[in-house]
């Protein structure tokens, strides 16, 4: 074998296995979004993972950072462009117009699933990374903003999260009043030419509101004194934007409002929200949404408004590591290991398994397989976690009974017989 064939191969760059270690934790988030989802009655969609490469550029917009340098782009054995999709509305779009699910009806949708942008990987930036999803049609007024908001809220407050993360809000008007406020934005920083940096010079023609995301210290003093979108708001948006306030008032959430929030993507109108934390650095943004009423339309549908959100998973299971916020028994681990002492209590052993199986169906229980002396096989019982285990020996076989070993307290052992062995479980075992 050439040395080159052995050398072994290792997963693309900013693309993560997820490990049994860390599974759990993703399971307890899962599990906590979609009982959320179901009870705000929001279904879910399930989309392609690669889509035509136009999707995402006529949705996204040609000059975001996403489609100039970000997206997943080859061409398929056809010559086709497709792109690994780098994010879930543009998808979710497609997919509800190419189903009719648009047609005369309204629709609360969710995702979760792989998102892929070619950037820098670094703690909580990836190049494969997870998102969840919330995507709503048909509904004009501010009461959806508001739905969609309590619900990521509720998802914080059920996690512990709710006082460590900050929603900031924004509305960037009508698509007419945005217009407007870009002429003058660009005025402004006509006058101010020499403070832009590079890739502000370049945003000028092409998407001159981005410049106001701009984190450049040098820049910083110039961009507080820029009109402000909020002063340049159209009236039906204004009273939108009040209407929604008073109702996230009401709901008793907190929000700030941030002038300067105008989100990276060219379709939002409206209602923009992100919520960050401080507790990851500089990737600190967990949530981020907002309306887009013109990007149906602008994919070949009939005008639709449109209000969604998307949240990063990743950043989302590091905060709650990092404010240890993830509970013991969502860490995985079984609750009994059931233990053959010998090879002759094998069957048994598999027997008795599938019963307590059947009859204590919330019970974790790993059966021991693989053979092996008394002493490994303590060994494996041992590393299981398990809190107790079942022992099944020579003995116990005469008996047709079995005895309890607990691993991790100091707690005399039991005999009890199989008959009585799921109802002695059901009461040391937590559910
Ligand atoms: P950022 O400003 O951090 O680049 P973004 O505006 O590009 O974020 P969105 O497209 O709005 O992000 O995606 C919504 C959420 O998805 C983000 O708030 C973040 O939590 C997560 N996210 C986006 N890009 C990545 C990435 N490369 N790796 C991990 N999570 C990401
Ligand atoms: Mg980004």
């Amino acid at each position: 074998m050439s040395k080159s064939a052995a050398k072994k191969i290792q997963a693309i760059r900013g693309m993560n296995d997820l490990l049994p270690s860390e599974s759990p934790r993703w399971q307890f988030f899962e599990a906590k979004v979609r009982q959320l989802m179901h009870r705000y009655g929001f279904d879910e969609i399930r989309t392609p993972i690669v889509e035509q490469t136009a999707l995402f550029a006529r949705s996204i917009g040609e000059v975001t950072d996403i489609v100039e340098k970000e997206m997943y782009t080859f061409d398929d054995r056809n010559g086709d462009s497709l792109t690994l999709r780098p994010e879930g509305t543009a998808s979710c779009v497609r997919s509800a117009m190419e189903h009719g699910l648009l047609h005369n009806q309204t629709q609360r949708l969710w995702y979760q699933g792989p998102m892929f942008r070619h950037e820098r990987p670094q703690k909580g930036r990836y190049r494969q990374f997870h998102q969840v999803g919330v995507e709503t049609y048909g509904f004009d007024g501010p009461d959806i903003d508001a739905e969609v908001i309590l619900l990521s809220a509720r998802l914080w407050q059920e996690l512990g999260l709710l006082e460590h993360v900050t929603l900031e809000l924004n509305s960037l008007g009508s698509a007419e009043a945005r217009a407007a406020y870009r002429d003058k934005l660009v005025a402004y920083f006509d006058q101010h030419h020499d403070v832009l940096d590079d890739d502000s010079k370049r945003r000028l023609t092409s998407n001159p509101l981005r410049i106001l995301d701009s984190k450049n210290p040098a820049m910083a003093e110039m961009l507080n004194g820029a009109p402000q979108l909020m002063d340049h708001l159209d009236d039906e948006s204004r009273t939108h934007f009040e209407q929604l306030k008073a109702m996230l008032d009401a709901a008793g959430i907190n929000y700030v409002v941030n002038p300067r929030l105008v989100r990276g993507l060219d379709y939002y109108c409206r209602t923009v929200f992100e919520w960050t934390t401080t507790a990851l650095g500089s990737q600190g943004t967990v949530c981020a949404g907002g309306r887009y009423d013109g990007l149906v339309e602008q994919l070949g549908g009939k005008p639709t408004p449109a209000v969604g959100f998307a949240m990063g998973i990743e950043r989302l299971i590091l905060l709650l590591e990092t404010l240890e916020l993830i509970p013991e028994e969502a860490l995985g681990g079984c609750d009994v290991y059931l233990l053959p002492m010998d090879d002759n209590a094998t069957i048994v052993a598999l027997t008795l398994a599938e019963k307590l199986r059947s009859e204590l169906p919330t019970l974790r229980l790993q059966l021991h397989c693989g053979g092996g002396s008394f002493k490994s096989r303590m060994k494996k019982a041992d590393k299981s976690n398990a809190p107790i285990a079942v022992l099944l020996g020579e003995d116990e076989l005469a008996e047709q009974a079995v005895t309890l070993k607990f691993l991790r307290d100091d707690r005399e052992q039991l005999r009890v017989s199989q008959a009585e062995l799921s109802a002695t479980l059901q009461n040391l075992v937590p559910h």
